[in-house]
């Protein structure tokens, strides 16, 4: 840990959302959605040197970022699109602007971001005020420039993370699935945020992809400045700026012990996933990328329950065509070295935004044009995903999982176009499984009340608790302001999984929970219990729940479930899970 940068600053603690485990310490970056707010402050006559050098390493940064967009355009588009960005690069490498801003920070005693703003905005009247047509069109170059610059000084954009130097732990107002599906993982040491509920997209993908993230912050972002040091405390949502040496002290240990714990947890592995009296239980990965597939496949999944497609449209920002799904789709599988992959087709809007498909004014967008009910609108797009998905099939075993289904007819409609693909493929002759498996997701209250007539038309069921909890209990699952009332052990929530499970029974096919509270070793007693077939988690805490599962029996869950399904209060159920979780591991974890 560098502490030396963080000792002269003010210590400053903020408290969240424990969205993601895990502490991290290390230096902060910006993350900013529009234009950038201009901060003014001033500037010690012996510190113009090294803002004269934070404008020039601006410079070099933005030179490298416009080479790149300049590249790829020539790429993908022609030569003659690409040179537009040379007007840029001339801009970047005008003396007379570089001169003028290195004056403005020696004169005024301003930082470099007003003096850019300044210089850049005097160039831009200039250029507006001039007849000729060609001259005029500079200040729009300008404009861009001058915002690029701007970024890389105050902070960064989606665009800027490939261009971080070292890892940073991502501050942010707000983070839609869209900006995290865009992000760089590997330079992502953490990530806090304003607002945002705990199983918002944003926090699933950081939970999966094993990075911190502490979430409802209020107010973080705009605490920090640039050159700021942050330490991240995942397990119990705080964040605290600037922090001072006993606190990393403090937090040393803690990863010390969090680093015990792991190697803990690590021995079991290879053991058999079976409770304390032998009753094997499956646990099945979450995951978006081939990556978090292999994660899985380390801790010991016998199989992928959730592949959520939409993550390479987001990182596309656009929609892929079959053969791009077809490759994605094929490593999954081959990834998953024989065990099966659910493969659940596209679950877009709601927090999902894809620019120009589901970015529409909606005033619910949670409960307007989302997942199946757009499918079913474009079945063009549809099927090729459908194609795509019976391709993957020829390379290992796929079941396909239809998303936020509300009705019967939505299922019967998706199996006819599942067999209108088959159909596509036979005739051009292209392998695929005859047999995929189908199945459905159990997301809303309707599908919680027809699961049994649901479940005559696939061959599987899969709970999503983060949208059955927020549907059922009317709480909106990405809103900080209420997550005190997203409560996935209400009475309610208990009832309805129930119900599922025993419907599952009834009819002969299994139920696999795979919302976020089948990762939260405290619901593993309950889930089990009450009747779940499969549990589905993100790859990296599939370790703790086994390590867990091995340390219960069954007679003793039969107990807790008596208590926990009369039980009328929210808070005595999760009181009573965390203490049948504490009185087995606390000694341990
Ligand atoms: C769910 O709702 O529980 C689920 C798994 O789907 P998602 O989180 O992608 O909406
Ligand atoms: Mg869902």
């Amino acid at each position: 840990m560098d502490s030396n940068k963080t000792e002269e600053k003010t210590e400053h603690i903020f408290y969240g959302l424990p969205a993601s485990p895990g502490v991290v310490h290390g230096p902060v970056f910006r993350f900013l959605h529009n234009d950038v707010e201009v901060l003014k402050y001033q500037v010690e006559e012996s510190d113009h040197d090294s803002e004269i050098e934070r404008f020039h390493e601006a410079l070099k940064i933005t030179r490298n970022q416009i080479q790149e967009i300049r590249e790829d355009v020539a790429r993908n588009l022609s030569e003659k699109e690409a040179s537009i960005f040379d007007a840029h690069l001339l801009v970047l490498e005008d003396n007379a602007l570089i001169d003028d801003v290195e004056k403005e920070i020696k004169e005024s005693g301003e930082n470099v971001e007003q003096c850019v703003d300044r210089v850049t905005r005097k160039y831009m009247d200039f250029f507006n005020k001039l007849e000729d047509e060609y001259l005029r069109e500079r200040s729009s170059d300008l404009n861009d420039i001058s915002k690029r610059l701007l970024r890389n000084l105050v902070g960064e954009t989606a665009a800027g993370t490939a261009f971080l130097d070292e890892p940073k732990i991502l501050i942010s107002e707000d983070l839609s699935p869209s900006d995290t599906a865009s992000l760089d993982r590997s330079k992502l040491l953490g990530i806090a945020t304003d607002s945002g509920g705990m199983t918002s997209h944003a926090v699933i993908m950081a939970r999966a992809s094993g990075v911190p993230a502490v979430v409802g912050l209020g107010g973080i972002a705009e605490n920090i400045q640039v050159g700021d040091y942050l330490l991240l405390d995942g397990f119990d949502g705080v964040a605290i700026i600037n922090p001072k040496e006993s606190t990393l002290f403090r937090y040393g240990k803690v990863k010390i012990r969090r680093k015990k714990i792991n190697e803990l947890l690590n021995e079991e592995l290879t053991l058999p996933a079976q409770t304390k009296d032998h009753q094997a239980i499956t646990f099945l990965a979450n995951a978006d990328s081939v990556n978090e597939v292999e994660i899985g496949i380390q801790n010991g999944c016998d199989g992928i329950g959730l592949f959520r497609t939409e993550s390479l449209f987001l990182r596309k920002n656009q929609i892929p065509s079959e053969d791009e799904q077809y490759q994605e789709y094929r490593q999954i599988v081959e990834a998953a070295k024989g065990r099966f992959v659910t493969i659940r087709t596209l679950d877009i809007g709601g927090d999902k935004k894809l620019k120009g498909v589901t970015d529409g004014n909606e005033q619910n967008p949670f409960m307007g044009f989302r997942a199946i009910r757009y499918c079913l609108r474009h079945p063009e797009i549809f099927l090729d995903q459908l194609r795509a998905i019976l391709r993957a099939s020829a390379h290992g075993p796929v079941r396909v999982m239809f998303p936020m289904i509300s009705g019967v007819n939505e299922v019967i409609r998706a199996k006819e176009l599942l067999s209108t693909a088959k159909k596509q493929l036979e005739e051009k002759e292209i392998n695929f499984d005859q047999d995929i498996l189908v199945g459905c997701m159990i997301e809303t209250p309707a599908a919680v009340m027809i699961s049994d007539l649901l479940a005559e038309e696939v061959d599987f069921l899969s709970v999503g608790t983060n949208d059955l909890v927020q549907y059922l209990l009317a709480v909106d699952r990405v809103n900080n302001e209420i997550a005190y009332l997203y409560e996935p052990h209400h009475p309610a929530v208990v009832r309805c999984l129930k119900k599922i499970f025993a419907t599952g029974k009834e009819m002969g096919i299994p139920v696999t929970v795979c919302g976020e509270i089948a990762g939260d070793p405290h619901y593993l007693p309950l889930l089990l219990g009450l009747g779940a077939d499969c549990i589905s988690a993100s790859s990296p805490l599939l370790a703790e729940l086994k390590f867990f599962g091995r340390r219960f029996s069954m007679s003793e869950v039969s107990k807790l479930i008596d208590e926990v399904t009369v039980s009328k209060n929210p808070l005595e159920i999760k009181q009573r899970l965390n203490s049948f979780y504490e009185e087995r591991v606390s000694d341990l974890i």
